[in-house]
C-alpha cells in the first residue's frame, strides 16, 4: 500500500501497517467525512460517545476512562486499548451536523428513559428494544471508529443505523451487580467458537472469526453487547450468554430474566459452527 493512499487510513491502522506490515482481517476504509453517512461535505458535529446528559445522571463527570488490554483465546487477539481521559472527552470520530443533531438527537431522546429507568418489569417491549438496540450498537461504531481496534463496522452496516437496525448486528442485553463508575467497554472478536475437525484449519473460519466483531458496553448496571456477523454466520449459530432482545425474537425477555453476572465481561460470546456451513 503507497504512502498516500495508507496516510488517508485512520492512524491506529497506518502505524500497524508501517510497524508490521501486516493487518489482521479489518474494514480499511480511509477516514471518511462522517463515519454514519454517506456525505461528502457540509458541517462537522463534535459527538460524544457518552452523551453529558446520561454522565450526569449518573455523576461521572470526573470519571476516567482507564486503558485496559485483554486478551482473548481466539488466535491472540487482543481488546482494545483505550487512552486515559475523562470519560466525558471521549469523541466518535468524524460525525456531520445532519446525523449530529438529526437521527442522533432522536435516539438520545428516546433512549433517554429507558437507560435512565430506576426500575425495570416485565417484558422488554420491541419499541424499547429496537432503541436501546440501535443505541448500543451507535455507541459501539462510534467506539469502533475511534479507538484502537480493529474497523469490523463497514460502510453500509453503519450508514443503516440512521434508519433503523442493520440487519447483520446482533444485541444482547445483562447486568452486573456492581462495577467500578458508570461507564465501562471493551472492544474484542467472538471469544469461543466450536468447530467441526475438518473446518478447523480452513482458513475463511478463521477470517470470519476475526471479523466477528464483540463490542460490550456497560452503563452503571446495565450492559449491551454487539455482535457483528460476517456472511454467511447466522444469529442461529451465536451464543451471547445474555438475554438477545435484537433480532426481535417471538417471546422477548422479561427484564427479569436479564441475567445478572459479576463483571461485565464475564459471559462469554460462542459462535457454533457445523458441516454445511462453508456451502
Ligand atoms: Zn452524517
Amino acid at each position: 500500500m503507497g504512502g498516500e493512499r495508507s496516510s488517508r487510513l485512520r492512524g491506529f491502522d497506518r502505524n500497524l501497517l508501517r510497524n508490521s506490515g501486516y493487518l489482521e482481517e479489518r474494514v480499511l476504509e480511509a477516514v471518511p467525512f462522517c463515519w454514519f453517512c454517506a456525505a461528502r461535505t457540509g458541517k462537522k458535529a463534535r459527538e460524544h460517545v457518552f452523551p453529558q446528559w446520561l454522565i450526569k445522571h449518573y455523576g461521572a463527570q470526573r470519571e476516567y476512562v482507564t486503558p485496559v488490554r485483554v486478551r482473548v483465546p481466539l488466535g491472540g487477539a487482543v481488546a482494545s486499548a483505550r487512552p486515559r481521559m475523562p470519560i466525558s472527552s471521549v469523541l466518535a470520530g468524524e460525525v456531520c451536523a445532519r446525523c449530529n443533531n438529526g437521527w442522533m438527537s432522536t435516539l438520545e431522546t428516546e433512549v433517554a428513559p429507558v437507560l435512565t429507568a430506576s426500575r425495570r418489569r416485565g417484558v422488554v417491549s420491541d419499541a424499547d428494544a429496537l432503541v436501546l438496540a440501535r443505541w448500543f450498537t451507535k455507541t459501539a461504531v462510534a467506539l469502533n471508529v475511534s479507538m484502537p481496534f480493529r474497523l469490523l463496522f463497514d460502510a453500509p452496516t453503519r450508514h443503516s443505523l440512521a434508519g433503523g437496525m442493520p440487519s447483520n448486528v446482533a444485541v444482547g442485553l445483562s447486568k452486573v451487580r456492581s462495577g467500578h463508575g458508570a461507564f465501562d467497554w471493551v472492544q474484542s472478536v467472538i471469544q469461543s467458537a466450536h468447530i467441526p475437525d475438518h473446518l478447523v484449519m480452513n482458513g475463511r473460519v478463521r477470517d470470519l472469526l476475526a471479523r466477528a466483531y464483540v463490542g460490550r458496553i456497560r452503563v452503571d448496571r446495565l450492559v449491551g453487547t454487539v455482535v457483528v456477523l460476517p456472511g454467511p454466520l447466522r444469529f442461529d449459530q451465536l451464543n451471547m450468554g445474555v438475554a438477545q432482545i435484537w433480532p426481535i425474537m417471538d417471546r422477548q425477555p422479561t427484564w427479569g430474566a436479564v441475567p445478572t453476572y459479576d463483571h461485565y465481561l464475564d459471559h462469554v460470546v460462542e459462535a457454533y459452527f457445523v458441516d454445511s456451513w462453508l456451502v
